[in-house]
């Protein structure tokens, strides 16, 4: 399934839509209503989707080359350029602390 990409988007500044009474609004990542009286639940998806992909842009989310493997994957920002699988790797058999630490002292 596709399980862990929406644990993913529940979190990290996701724009939702939200049914209100006689309507439905749009809600920001912080849960402000940034837009309402929409009547239309199609509508206030069409809203939510323009404001998200916004976010987005400035955010740099989205889809981009891991530096790593060259392999696009979903970005979570402009901090973020390793792919997960890369992300995996490196943490589990790189260990930069221990290189730092590797002939500090001569004698
Ligand atoms: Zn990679």
């Amino acid at each position: 399934m596709d399980g862990a990409r929406h644990i993913v988007s529940l979190h990290r500044g996701r724009y939702a839509v939200k049914n209100v009474r006689g309507g439905y609004v749009v809600l920001d990542p912080h849960g402000r209503i940034v837009a309402k009286g929409f009547v239309d639940h199609a509508r206030a998806d069409a809203k939510r989707d323009r404001l998200q992909a916004e976010a987005d842009t400035v955010a740099k989310r989205g889809k981009r080359p891991c530096i790593s493997c060259a392999r696009t994957f979903d970005s979570e920002g402009i901090h973020n350029r390793m792919c997960p699988t890369c992300r995996l790797r490196n943490s589990d058999g790189w260990n930069p602390h221990g290189l730092a630490r590797r002939g500090g002292r001569p004698g």
